[in-house]
């Protein structure tokens, strides 16, 4: 399988496979990384699917996009990263072992897809620890080593920090946005003692820090001299391991392959929903996508009107579902790319606009007005909305949610209406309450149950440098922590 960059140069080699992408960021054009076709899965590859465990569904599946790697040992890497001890930790033994179970609020309708069970309590961890194996594999194979720089507002972090922590040739330099995180989710990233692990706070909003990647990413001499590398959620490896859970929580919510299921994403880079979308291009019978927002909902505009109008970093709104706090949703590009007929040029029109911090406008574009035959649909939800549905989940079901699923238990309620009759509406459970224990507590009076491993973290010494939004002296940073060659 060879990838290309949504605004056409894909950069050197020519034609790169999937280990030339695993450890850059962004393509040499400022695109995204995307397979040049999507393999299609058959029905009769869908039938023999069902039944395997989630590492061998992962192993057919990354398969059909990773043909530099030899089978055997992607199988291995597939094996050793799925596995219960790593995915089962927080529920162990109520669901013998499943990795992403599906939890029924009402039988057979509506749904949760747990996917964070991991160790950081975040669907990123799905990803990030198949992630973390790759690099290995890959950097030993070439005798290489990265520094990965990333931004993160709040799980991709931990996600990266808990993935890459004491992996031989990795260092990683996170930056978080001062004091936007949860108490607990800084105490996961910070507390980590690692030589490997470098935390930088910087003083502003999640995307000053994801400006700042992004600058250091663009200056190539740098980059290269410094073997800067990404795992922030544009990292194309990651996109293509959460299409695996569209799949497993497919077979979970049916009984044939002949059932629809819809998907309700609680979103912000666009990095998650964006692997269901190409789920669905590969075949999967998904009726729908439904995309949630908090009050951040540059996405949800979109879909209703066709106006895509990225905010700046000073009407961000800061809310009780922070990793959602996003303005500029880094992973759109690739849906858009698909949109506009996988035309390089039109989406390189379209981001020189938003690169200098312009809307742009479908709304009247014959590509905007065949946005359903994609499925999507979507919602927004406030800090009041997730109070609620927190509340309501809690009292009629017995079921304890995060603050980001309550968004998209909040906008799947929205729309239930308008799925045909036996759809089942999966929402995507994307943290675990404990992370966000602030806005629990306030929904329901009661603190979320913490896993034992995880008692007290908040109380342990942290590791963490305050630093102002600045590129040079995170760039300084960098150096000073690393030998250029
Ligand atoms: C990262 C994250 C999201 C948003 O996912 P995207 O891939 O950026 O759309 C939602 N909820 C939680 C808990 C997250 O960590």
């Amino acid at each position: 399988m060879k990838y290309i960059s949504t605004r056409g140069h894909a950069g050197q080699p020519a034609n790169p496979e999937f280990c030339d992408i695993l450890l850059g960021g962004l393509a040499p054009d400022g695109g995204l990384y995307l397979p040049e076709r999507y393999p299609q899965v058959s029905r009769a590859e869908l039938d023999a699917w069902r039944g395997l465990s989630y590492a061998e569904l992962a192993f057919a599946i990354l398969s059909k996009f990773i043909t530099d790697i030899p089978p055997a040992d992607l199988k291995a890497i597939c094996d050793k990263t799925y596995t219960a001890e790593v995915y089962c930790h927080v529920r162990a033994g109520d669901d013998a072992g499943e990795i992403t179970p599906v939890h029924w609020l009402e039988e057979g309708r509506l749904g949760l897809l747990e996917l964070s069970n991991g160790p950081t309590l975040a669907f990123k961890d799905m990803a990030m620890q198949l992630l973390g194996n790759l690099f290995e594999y890959v950097l030993a194979r070439r005798g290489e080593t990265i520094n990965i720089l990333g931004a993160t507002s709040g799980d991709t972090g931990s996600a990266a920090e808990y993935a890459m922590r004491g992996k031989q040739g990795v260092r990683v330099f996170m930056l978080s946005p001062h004091g936007k995180m949860s108490a607990f989710q800084r105490a996961q990233m910070y507390s980590l003692q690692d030589d490997n692990i470098f935390n930088i706070a910087v003083t502003g909003m999640f995307d000053d820090a994801q400006d700042i990647v992004k600058a250091v990413s663009n200056d190539h001499g740098f980059k290269a001299a410094h073997k800067i590398g990404a795992v922030n959620s544009i990292n194309w490896a990651r996109v293509a391991a959460q299409i695996v859970y569209y799949f497993k929580g497919y077979f979970g919510a049916t009984k044939s392959n002949d059932e629809q299921v819809a998907f309700c994403v609680p979103s912000g880079n666009f990095g998650n929903i964006c692997a269901g979308h190409i789920a669905r291009q590969m075949g999967l019978p998904v009726a729908r996508l439904i995309l949630a927002t908090n009050e951040n909902d540059v996405l949800d505009e979109f879909f209703r009107t066709g106006i895509y109008r990225p905010r700046k970093a000073a009407e961000t709104h800061v809310t009780s579902s922070p990793s959602m706090d996003i303005s500029k949703a880094s992973n759109f590009e690739r849906f858009v790319y698909d949109l506009v007929g996988r035309d390089p040029q039109r989406v390189a029109a379209l981001w020189a606009e938003v690169d200098a911090g312009r809307p742009f406008d479908l709304s009247a574009s014959a590509e905007f007005a065949r946005i359903a035959d994609f499925g999507f649909i979507s919602g927004a939800s406030s800090h009041a909305d997730r109070l609620a549905t927190i509340r309501k989940v809690f009292e009629q079901y017995g079921v304890m949610i995060d603050t980001h699923t309550a968004d998209g238990v909040k906008v799947a309620w929205q729309h239930a209406a308008e799925l045909r009759a036996g759809v089942p509406l999966l929402v995507l459970e994307t943290a675990l309450p404990v992370k966000f224990s602030e806005t629990i507590v306030e929904a329901l009076g009661r603190e979320p149950e913490r896993p034992a491993d995880l008692e007290g973290i908040e109380k342990l010494p942290q590791r963490v440098t305050v630093m102002a939004p600045d590129v040079d002296a995170i760039k300084r940073f960098i150096t000073e922590r690393v030998t250029p060659q």
